[in-house]
């Protein structure tokens, strides 16, 4: 199977883009940081599903890491990534730091709202970094649609909203979570994971599922929330940085599940050298879900 062309500049990417638009074609665009394993390539094939040409985008993006975080150690893996892609990708965009931020960049995207809590306060700057980053990307590529995935809920919520916000003239089209056969939903991370703790990764959607089933059964939230906390320190997982219910759309905590169409769980926990990010959908107790 053919490989994609790569680029780095903005100028080629949208040379590309513009010569598919005069020939009528529709264009995704599917953002990633790289190091790709089948979720992303899920998003690929999706995009390609819905749009003539698929541009996949690759970029560690400094502006969304914190001074603690892991920049420098996250995973890259250019060839392999683009030799994945055969088949998927019609180009792949892949840009230098330098390029996208040169000298003297002083702008950032912030949207508030669903970037309140949860990974707003455990990573302060990540969303503003992830919105500048994605605004140029959207504004670059100019593309009809942009596929996200499940995974990282929030941020989708905080895409969906800037996009809304600005009036930009793409759609947004979200992807469920990839997993593997245990249920642990995939991240280029997990491959910092030894044999042990990937075992007991694999546990974190088990816990989840059974706190999504209490509250099912009409356990109330805050109970069913600290049975849940409970449950992942005595399984041995590290600090929790939160699992809590909220709206699916603005990121609100909720407190009941009256009512609520949209509920989602959200987990963010430490495992030795890695976050482990998940959520799952509540449904509302008599949607027969
Ligand atoms: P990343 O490379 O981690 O920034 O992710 C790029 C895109 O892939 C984001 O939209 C993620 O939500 C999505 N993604 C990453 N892992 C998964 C997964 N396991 N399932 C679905 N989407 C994913």
């Amino acid at each position: 199977m053919t490989l994609p062309d790569v680029t780095d500049t903005v100028s080629s990417l949208r040379d590309r883009v513009a010569a598919w638009r005069s020939a009528g074609l529709g264009i995704a665009l599917v953002p990633t940081m790289g190091a790709l394993h089948e979720g992303h390539l899920a998003l690929a094939r999706r995009a390609r599903e819905v749009a003539d040409r698929v541009v996949v985008s690759i970029f560690v993006n400094p502006k969304q890491f914190g001074p603690a975080e892991d920049f420098e150690r996250y995973p890259r893996a250019e060839a392999q990534d683009r030799a994945l892609l055969a088949g998927l990708a019609d180009l792949v965009f892949a840009p230098s730091p330098a390029r996208m931020y040169p000298p003297g960049f002083s702008t950032t995207v912030s949207v508030e709202g669903p970037s309140a809590g949860f990974e707003g306060d455990a990573r302060p700057g990540h969303f503003d970094g992830m919105t500048t980053v994605v605004t140029k990307l959207f504004l670059q590529a100019a593309p009809d649609i942009a596929v996200f995935g499940e995974k990282d809920w929030q941020q989708l919520q905080v895409v969906r909203r800037l996009v809304r916000d600005l009036d930009l003239p793409l759609r947004i089209l979200a992807h469920p979570v990839v997993r593997d056969e245990h249920g642990l939903a995939l991240s280029s991370r997990n491959a910092r994971l030894s044999a042990d703790e990937l075992a007991l990764a694999r546990r974190l959607n088990v816990v989840l599922a059974e706190a999504r089933d209490e509250l099912r059964r009409g356990r109330p939230v805050e109970e069913a929330l600290a049975a849940g906390r409970r449950e992942l320190a005595e399984l041995g997982f590290g600090p929790l940085d939160y699992l809590a219910l909220v709206d699916g759309d603005t990121i609100a905590p909720l407190r009941s599940l009256d009512g609520e169409a949209k509920a989602r769980l959200l987990v963010a926990v430490r495992l030795g050298p890695v976050r482990l990010l998940d959520n799952l959908e509540v449904p509302g107790p008599g949607s027969g879900a």
